[in-house]
């Protein structure tokens, strides 16, 4: 069967009356092609993966307008990353972001945190505990500025550990990882051995914050959505060897911007995401290794990435259609992944102004 693009040539209307008609629109002209069954009448999650240089700031917003920031990216640079997370807070028809998720204290995650709760109010901060690595100057120091934010209470603190579930409306997130503990049985339908673990390579622990990583797995309606933060392959492998406690997922926030000491193949090979979007920056993370492993792994139909990777070249990166920032100047665009709960979902570019729509299984 021949196919035709799957990219819309337009950008999907985002709000009420206007998008429904839009997507009813696309749904007649696209359904027959792509088989997608067109869920105009549910409510969607929306989730940007904005734009912060090789960090992280993952925004989602439920259909009940709750909103779920995992990490704040970088300090410094006179706001940047906490002016790109309001502008799409904003896009999103929010004035609040209910809760922050802070993977681990890294700089690159934690250290927008100050800039970003003096733009937006944040209602409570969701983290794994204390830093646990002081020989490192940037973690001690955004570490001491987290300190001195909670010593402000302008919003409030909740530690969590595997197994604990986060009290968002309108989705379903169960903490995997945190503080380097992770879920010590199958979530329910995993459980399944796992093939790709015999004769494994094993990994030496970590040492640093990374391995503390507080993941979650996201639920909403059929779609199952992981992201790990920088959870390291030593743990990635107590997840998925000898038995695959965490099943089959369909949108994998690459770990660790896409960078080696992450992704390992068994781990790629449990997890089998349709869809995976990495926060690479154009000269951090995306190793060819690991992008390797991912684009092999055995369900992918497509990676994204925020940047392209300067290390990766013309072989190790994605077609510029998947890319949000190719070389050249930084424009900031970001990716936004539109769910609904039948399963079915789309990935929009902002720098192209066009979506790819994803069929429910
Ligand atoms: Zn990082």
């Amino acid at each position: 069967m021949s196919r035709v693009s799957p990219f819309l040539r337009t950008r999907p209307f985002r709000h009420g009356a206007r998008r429904a008609c839009r997507a009813a629109l696309v749904f007649a002209l696209l359904s027959s092609t792509w088989g997608w069954s067109g869920p105009a009448s549910q409510k969607s999650l929306r989730i940007f993966f904005v734009d912060v240089e090789g960090g992280q700031a993952t925004l989602f917003v439920t259909p009940q307008q709750h909103s779920l920031l995992i990490d704040t990216g970088w300090p410094g640079n006179n706001g940047r990353d906490a002016d790109r997370i309001v502008a799409v807070a904003h896009k999103a028809g929010i004035n609040k972001i209910d809760d922050v998720l802070i993977t681990h204290f890294h700089n690159d995650h934690v250290g927008g945190l100050p800039q970003l709760v003096a733009r937006i109010p944040v209602g409570t901060v969701i983290d794994h505990g204390d830093n646990r690595e002081s020989t490192d100057a940037p973690t001690v120091q955004v570490w001491q500025a987290y300190q001195e934010l909670l010593a402000t209470k302008k919003f409030k603190r909740l530690t969590v550990k595997p197994g604990d579930s986060l009290p968002i409306d309108g989705l379903q997130a169960t903490v995997i990882s945190s503080d380097g503990a992770v879920i010590d049985h199958p979530l329910p339908g995993a459980g399944q051995e796992n093939a790709s673990c015999k004769n494994a390579e094993q990994f030496p622990a970590d040492q640093t914050e990374n391995r503390r990583s507080l993941g979650t797995l996201i639920t909403f309606g059929k779609l199952r959505i992981l992201d790990l933060g920088d959870l390291t392959r030593d743990e990635e492998m107590e997840l998925v060897c000898p038995i695959n406690k965490l099943g089959a997922i369909d949108i994998y926030i690459v770990s660790h911007h896409g960078w080696y000491q992450s992704n390992s193949p068994a781990f790629l090979n449990a997890i089998a995401p349709r869809v995976a979007i990495m926060d690479n920056g154009a000269k951090k993370g995306g190793t060819p290794s690991a992008w390797d492993i991912i684009e092999k792994s055995p369900r992918l139909e497509n990676l994204w990435q925020l940047h392209f990777s300067e290390e990766g070249g013309t072989a190790h990166n994605v077609a510029p259609e998947f890319i949000a920032n190719p070389e050249g100047p930084d424009a900031a665009n970001y990716l936004e992944l539109t769910a609904w709960p039948d399963g079915s979902f789309e990935v929009f570019n902002s720098r192209t102004q066009r979506a790819k729509r994803y069929p429910s299984h």
